[in-house]
């Protein structure tokens, strides 16, 4: 396997780096391919497979074939053997554990990981640079910046996520952050410029705790509804993290695999943005969506609609819109919609399922939900599709959404979410209410979709709703 492989003057390899690098283009295939297919819920599982297998194959691969700078094999295989065993076992378990409604924190407590795991090796990595490399020298600082910025960043974000951390914001926050990063930034060039291992030692410890530190003054201020893209930034620098150490290790894989990322977290982040009319600068520090309330009531009263009622104006429509949000997925009634949904077609009805790209608690939080309990692909509408036919809709059922459908995003500029694409619910001709009680959405503000002349409620438990629905529907 040692025997020198001449493709070129300047490029040799033995057979155990081609077969090396062969496969770490086999796994980046993988990995697309698995990208490609997590953009539509019907290959999604597929797609996490095929991305599972790219990272198994790179890994094998690494272990068989790695040789060091003296040409040895890598020989301290238990510790690495029985990490990834450990891991693997505590990832499937808690996996299988999380509920649903808990996926964001999940997703957000991997990308910690994988920020901390990047940080740590550039950290380990950046003694071995000689001083003179200045762009490797460059690459591990910044690995570690944005590694420990995505740890403890997305920390915070579990933790918000979570319930258990508040937002935190004032103007000097905002000051201190830009001070913060700046100070870095300039460490960062002072090392590359000016290297002696005294001081190198000591910056790097600098430069490692202020980025800890900035990551959660980073996030700290970013409130409420603007989680979902602070989530997908913080992925997307795990990602550059993780390319930054592929490049210190030239690792193809690491290397791929961590543009992957980086490039997938940055184009979701553009789109949640858009999803939500708001520019990257203006989420980081803005604060949308913290409790300031700016809009009221316009007067509107709030009506209930009895059991009866809503059976037979649904019964009796041509075309229904559901409108799933948050609540649906906390009363796991996804189910029960489905049955409620074939109940309706069989009498009829035309239906559909309104999604919109934020509701929930992660991106593509509803078709997750509704895929589940199998409800078909092709009556799932994107917003942008649907609000065209919102106004030739008889009725709209909203169950457990609120901040989604809300008008003042379109109608009151003083509201915090105005500019926020919504799913106009309030230009159908009837509109069903389905929640608890007067809880307000993300955003903690109003709604005056809720206080319309053609609103009524029906209050419940979403899940326990719709079943009572349902056998008032069957009953008819
Ligand atoms: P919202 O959070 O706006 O509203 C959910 C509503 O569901 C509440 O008003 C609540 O009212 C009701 N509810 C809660 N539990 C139940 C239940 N068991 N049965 C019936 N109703 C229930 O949800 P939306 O989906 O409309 O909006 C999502 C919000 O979350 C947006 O602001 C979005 O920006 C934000 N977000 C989105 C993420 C994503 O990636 N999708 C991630 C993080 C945040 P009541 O208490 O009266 O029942």
């Amino acid at each position: 396997m040692n025997e020198i492989i001449t493709i070129s003057k300047e490029i040799h390899f033995t057979a155990g780096q081609a077969i090396m690098e062969l496969g770490y283009l086999i796994s980046a295939i993988f990995f697309i391919v698995g990208l490609k297919k997590l953009s539509h819920p019907e290959t999604a599982r597929a797609g996490n497979l095929w991305a599972a297998g790219g990272m198994l194959l790179a890994m094998l691969i690494t272990l068989v074939f790695h040789r060091n700078d003296q040409g040895e094999a890598i020989s301290n295989w238990f510790p690495l053997v029985f990490s990834l065993l450990l891991a693997s076992v505590i990832g499937f378990y808690v996996s299988k554990k999380v509920k649903m409604t808990a996926m964001p924190q999940l997703v957000s407590f991997f990308n910690a990981t994988g920020g901390a795991a990047s940080a740590i090796i550039a950290f380990m990595e950046f003694g071995s640079i000689p001083a003179e490399n200045m762009g490797l020298v460059l690459v591990s600082l910044l690995g570690v910046f944005i590694g420990a910025v995505s740890f403890t960043g997305s920390m915070v974000a579990y933790g918000k996520l979570d319930g258990k951390v508040g937002d935190f914001k004032s103007p000097a926050m905002t000051y201190l952050n830009l001070i913060f990063l700046a100070l870095t930034l300039a460490l960062i060039a002072f090392v590359v410029f000016n290297q002696s291992e005294y001081t190198s030692n000591i910056l790097l410890y600098t430069i490692l705790g202020i980025s800890l530190i900035y990551g959660i003054t980073f996030v700290m201020p970013i409130g409420g509804a603007d989680m979902p893209v602070v989530i997908s930034l913080l992925n997307s620098f795990t990602g550059i993290a993780a390319a930054m150490t592929g490049f210190l290790y030239d690792n193809n894989a690491m290397l791929l695999g961590g543009i992957l990322v980086g490039s997938a977290g940055t184009i979701l982040t553009i789109l949640m943005c858009n999803a939500m009319n708001r520019s990257l600068l203006n989420v980081i520090i803005g604060g949308f969506g913290s409790s300031q309330q700016t809009t009221t009531e316009d007067g509107g009263t709030i009506k209930e609609i009895s059991l009866s009622d809503a059976a037979v104006l649904l019964a009796y429509s041509n075309s229904v819109v559901i409108v799933p949000g948050y609540g649906l997925a906390v009363s796991q009634a996804q189910h029960a919609v489905h049955e409620l949904d074939k109940l309706l077609e069989k009498k009829g009805v035309q239906l559909k399922y309104a999604i919109h790209p934020v509701a929930g608690r992660m991106p593509g939080h509803m078709n997750v939900l509704l895929a589940e309990s199998d409800v078909p692909y092709n009556q799932l509408v994107e917003m942008d599709d649907i609000n065209p036919e919102m106004e030739n809709t008889d009725v709209t059922i909203i169950i457990g959404a609120n901040d989604v459908v809300n008008p003042a995003a379109m109608q009151n500029p003083g509201s915090p979410i105005y500019g926020m694409p919504i799913i106009e619910a309030h230009k159908s001709k009837n509109i069903i209410v389905m929640k608890r009680g007067s809880g307000k959405g993300y955003a903690g503000i109003e709604n005056p979709l809720f206080g319309n002349d053609k609103t009524r409620m029906l209050y419940g438990n979403a899940k326990d709703s719709l079943q009572r629905l349902i056998d008032e529907i069957k009953n008819l």
